[in-house]
């Protein structure tokens, strides 16, 4: 087994005794996720977010998460992006609608940059809601693992039954709307031999940006890291052809590979910047690193509170996702193989994507440039 590779640690990275500045850096940004309920209607044989209850974040716990967000933001000097997570966040419509008006009325006499975004698995969208989002201009992030074999085989219903059906009746709504949105897709490998598959499927139903997002805390053997990246082989392909006919598909992690490739000449590791750039508020109210880290909320991974703020020493891992690293090695600060693996087939892959797409990415890094 190869050696595992230590990350580096440093303190974290609160700024929460610098004065606020007047205006954000360029390039820096503060997500701040907003758990708005433990519960959801969906079982995912996958889920990360522990026991499902009743229990939702107060309206009281959601004002102070804003003077927070804000605070937080204004004193790094970094754009706030608040995203709303659950359990199942649309479950908690009102609150979030709430939050969201709440939130651009604060951004606007503050005069500040903010992003909103949520994170849903699209069965409770409703017409009516995805004009109410588009208006307060609420990124949607869409849960959809692709073909219906492949979301069938980890989305179940609570309590049994598809829920493909009431996942692309969501689709549909985004895609015949204006609203902006893109698609997670969990890759696992109870789906892997299909991932192409169910790429090709997404982007026939109108899907333009896709993220691909590992369950690393599944048991992923030789043969399935094998399937994965011929898969991703397959799906570098489908990029390509798309480009050649002059659409770009987004599809991460490939496409943040390929930029670091084409910009920089490498890959360029990812890091989940958990609890330094990115942030979490449980419905109690308890800071973690991220909204994956928040789980059952029981505080042992909590870094803080929204009305204390963050309590140091704290560490962050600078590459990788300390969620993913804790699945398969038990330890945030290290990286498991199968990652590590990923990483290095990854950055393989963007350069022969680079060496293909050539010149025309440089077209399209200035077609977007000019929007
Ligand atoms: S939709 Fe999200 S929160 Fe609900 S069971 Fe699936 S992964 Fe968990």
């Amino acid at each position: 087994m190869p050696t595992l590779v230590p990350l580096r640690a440093r303190g974290l990275a609160d700024a929460a005794q610098a004065p606020a500045v007047s205006a954000p850096r360029p390039g820096e940004r503060l997500e701040l996720g907003l758990v708005l309920t433990h519960a959801c209607n969906l079982a995912c044989t996958y889920c990360y977010t522990g026991e499902k209850k009743r229990v939702r974040m107060t309206a009281g716990i959601a004002a102070t998460a804003l003077d927070f967000g804000f605070d937080a933001a204004r004193r790094r000097g970094a754009t706030l992006q608040i995203g709303f997570f659950g359990g199942e966040p649309l479950l908690e419509q009102g609150l979030l609608v709430a939050i969201a008006e709440q939130a651009r009325a604060r951004a606007a006499a503050l005069d500040w940059p903010l992003q909103l975004q949520v994170t849903t698995n699209g069965t409770l969208l409703s017409a009516a809601l995805v004009e109410e989002l588009a208006r307060l201009r609420v990124h949607v992030a869409l849960s959809l693992d692709g073909t219906r074999a492949q979301h069938e085989a980890g989305r179940p219903l609570a309590g049994g039954g598809s829920s493909y059906d009431a996942t692309l009746a969501g689709l549909r709504l985004l895609v015949d709307s204006s609203a902006p949105f893109d698609v997670i897709a969990v890759v696992d490998p109870c789906n892997v031999a299909e991932l192409a598959g169910g790429v090709e499927a997404m982007i026939d139903d109108g899907v333009e940006c896709i993220t691909l997002n590992m369950n690393w805390g599944a048991t992923w053997d030789d043969a399935a890291q094998d399937e994965l990246d011929r898969q991703l082989e397959r799906v570098a392909a489908i990029v390509l052809a798309w480009v050649r006919r002059g659409r770009w598909i987004r599809v991460q992690p490939l496409e943040s590979a390929l930029r670091s490739v084409l910009e920089l000449g490498h890959a360029v590791t990812s890091s989940c910047a958990a609890g330094s750039r990115r942030l979490a508020v449980a419905p109690s109210g308890r800071i973690y690193g991220c909204a994956r880290a928040v789980g059952e909320d029981d505080g042992r991974a909590a870094i803080g509170d929204v009305h204390r703020g963050i309590v140091p020493p704290s560490i962050v891992a600078e590459h990788g996702c300390t969620c993913a690293n804790v699945e398969e090695t038990g330890d945030p600060m290290v990286a498991g193989r199968i990652r590590i693996r990923h990483d290095r087939a990854l950055e393989q892959l963007a350069v022969r994507l680079a060496a293909a797409i050539g010149d025309s990415f440089a077209h399209i890094l200035v077609t977007e440039q000019g929007h």
